[in-house]
């Protein structure tokens, strides 16, 4: 029988400072001092809680900094949660990102208890196509594979041959290509992101109209005025922008990419042309890169929120379900994206 937290479990007692000080140093550069004792009563607790029900969470790149650096146990792009949940022995999985991803956790972990904080943390990309909309484009490209970005339903990724990410979709899409020997390719649901990765591949390929509604908002014109506002300052794009706003970019990659651009980098001062809880949690690294912030929210990403977490922790919800039928062909197109980076390396190695 779960427990609940009474109200009282939940102030701010010089024991829950004490016991959420390092929590808090980790993140003194991004929260200020007078936000934490919001913060803390949930760390704590939910800390707590995680390790009583067996509980790990897996928290995205554009979780808050109290999510992201205070109560996640991995963290990371979608490919890496994905890789995270198969690996993983616990036996409750908390999603603390979209619900597309809790799906994938399912997808890969089918006897795992998965559970998501906000039912409606949704993504315009997932939404934008339908499992009937992949079956019309199979018949109207018969022969041609379909690539599915990793933001999609698992109905949609039970029709598709296999999955990618921003990090890995350039190679994917030669690596299926290979595979059926075809110089066309479906790949959907974004279609800027598809426009980016035909640009790094001889691989013609065909796509959705689907789109990031925090991605597609940059423009081309507010990068350069960064850099007028920002002297010399290097900028970061993820590849769900418009090809125009990537061209105006210094580098283009996957939250991951990004991240490792600026750990090998170290610019003196960085724009990440992303969702705005990225900067934050990677500035809680790099404490000497200057992090100038215009960004954009994803409004379903901030549905998850700590009081979220505790509550799915506290009454096991929301539980995420995938009808096993689908879920076998959902994860035959996800296992088949974990293979490609392993199957390029030994191609390298070869
Ligand atoms: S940032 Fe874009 S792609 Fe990511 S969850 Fe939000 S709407 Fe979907």
């Amino acid at each position: 029988m779960d427990r609940p937290l009474d109200s009282a479990a939940l102030d701010y007692t010089p024991a829950v400072a004490a016991a959420t000080r390092a929590a808090y140093a980790r993140v003194a550069h991004v929260i200020p001092e007078v936000e934490w004792p919001v913060h803390a009563p949930y760390v704590h607790a939910i800390n707590r809680l995680k390790k009583e029900k067996n509980a790990v969470i897996l928290a995205h790149n554009y979780m808050t900094p109290e999510i992201f650096h205070c109560v996640a146990d991995f963290v990371g792009d979608s490919l890496m949660l994905a890789r995270e949940a198969a690996k993983t022995d616990a036996q409750v999985i908390v999603q603390a990102g979209v619900h597309f991803m809790a799906e994938t956790s399912k997808v890969l972990s089918p006897e795992k208890t998965v559970l998501i904080p906000d039912l409606k943390a949704g993504c315009s990309l997932a939404e934008s196509v339908t499992a009937a909309d992949v079956r019309l484009l199979k018949q109207k490209y018969p022969g041609l594979p379909v690539v599915t970005y990793v933001n999609t339903s698992a109905e949609v990724k039970a029709e598709c041959e296999v999955c990618c990410t921003s990090a890995n979709a350039a190679a994917v899409v030669e690596d299926i290509a290979r595979e059926w020997g075809v110089d066309t390719v479906i790949m959907i649901p974004d279609e800027y992101l598809a426009a980016n990765v035909a640009r790094q591949t001889r691989i013609k390929i065909i796509t959705w109209k689907g789109r990031c509604e925090v991605h597609e908002r940059f423009t081309a014109q507010e990068l350069r005025d960064y850099r007028t506002a920002n002297p010399g300052v290097v900028i970061l794009a993820h590849p769900e922008c418009p090809p125009d706003v990537v061209d105006e970019a210094d580098f283009a990659g996957s939250t991951s990419g990004m991240i490792g651009y600026v750990a090998k980098h170290r610019p003196a001062r960085v724009v990440m042309v992303t969702e705005c809880s990225m900067s934050d949690n990677v500035a809680v690294e790099f404490p000497d890169v200057e992090f100038v912030r215009p960004c954009n929210l994803c409004p379903h990403m901030k549905r998850i929120t700590l009081p979220g977490i505790l509550n799915a922790l506290q009454t096991m919800t929301h539980e995420v379900t995938v009808d096993p039928a689908i879920a076998e062909r959902a994860k035959s197109a996800v296992e088949r994206m974990l293979r490609v980076p392993t199957q390029a390396a030994q191609r390298a190695a070869a």
